[in-house]
């Protein structure tokens, strides 16, 4: 295999999403670059490719001093995989320096795609996906991701957050203030046994929480803002939309409120819609 650094995304759940093409660049590459070596061993070991090859570790704090041997390693002559745990490197893992250290010095690139959880949390859920916006992990502390939901509020797109299940009730409980009657969604467990994704208002989704513990990895999702007082919005679009996953009472009191528009004759136009169907 021609010398250079390849960018190879594993599976998240399912090890049968592996591409042939990953198989090929994990069995030839002579160094794999990844964040925890017991991971990346026990994945080879599963597609039985052998573990007799040079693996470096990278991760945000040492990846500038990796870059370098990396270099060296793929100057030599060598080909090197770069791996995350699981899906796709560089997206909320390590290898974005590593990479701008190999195309200053000229080394050939190339990734092989694969799983990357947000991009499925996003087939999944249904909100929009003409326009989304990807902002990592959700801080832990209740002050900064008061600050980072204010800070995102009014961008005209889906946002995309990873979280943790132990976090997810903090985040919707945030949500239902800064996000209010905007749709949300949770995706979880993606490609394995209880993958599911959960769609409705930050109240509906705390209920479900409460009902039955959150469990497992996380996507969570928010739908972009509706546009108010514009006099060329779609009320009954929006009312078709929202009545997808939301009891009758809950969208017409979101469409009131975000439009300010008559209750009544907002609920006669959600009743229309709900006999027709
Ligand atoms: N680079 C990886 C990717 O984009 O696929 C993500 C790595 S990031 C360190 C890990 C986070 O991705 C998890 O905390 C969770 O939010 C999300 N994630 C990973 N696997 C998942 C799965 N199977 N289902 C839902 N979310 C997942």
């Amino acid at each position: 295999m021609k010398n250079g650094l390849y960018i190879v995304a594993t599976p998240i759940g399912n090890i049968h999403d592996l591409s042939e093409r990953a198989i090929e660049t994990l069995k030839a590459a002579e160094v794999i670059a990844c964040e925890d070596t017991r991971i990346t061993k026990k994945l080879l070991s599963l597609l039985n490719i052998s573990i007799q090859k040079t693996f470096i570790t990278l991760h945000d704090h040492n990846e500038e001093e990796q870059a370098g041997k990396l270099i060296a390693l793929i100057s030599g002559g060598q080909a090197v995989a770069l791996v995350s745990d699981a899906g796709s490197p560089l997206i909320s893992d390590p290898g974005y320096k590593l990479i701008n250290h190999c195309r200053a010095a000229g080394i050939y690139i190339t990734v092989i795609p694969g799983c990357c959880a947000l991009i499925c949390a996003l087939q999944l859920a249904g909100l929009p996906t003409d326009r989304f916006m990807f902002a990592g992990f959700i801080p832990n502390k209740d002050k900064a991701r008061q600050d980072l939901f204010s800070e995102l509020k009014a961008i005209p797109a889906t946002l995309v957050f990873y979280e943790t299940a132990p976090r997810i009730i903090k985040t919707l409980t945030a949500a239902a203030e800064i996000f209010a009657g905007r749709r949300l969604a949770v995706a979880r467990e993606i490609t394995k046994l209880y993958e599911e994704c959960l769609t409705g208002t930050a109240e509906e989704l705390i209920a479900r929480f409460n009902a039955k513990e959150p469990k497992g990895e996380m996507v969570f999702m928010v739908a972009p803002p509706l546009k108010k007082n514009d006099s060329e919005v779609d009320v009954e679009a929006e009312l078709r939309r929202l009545l997808a996953d939301m009891p009758l009472k809950s969208a017409v009191k979101t469409v009131v409120e975000t439009f300010s528009l008559n209750k009544n004759e907002v609920y006669q136009t959600a009743l229309r819609i709900k006999n027709e169907s």
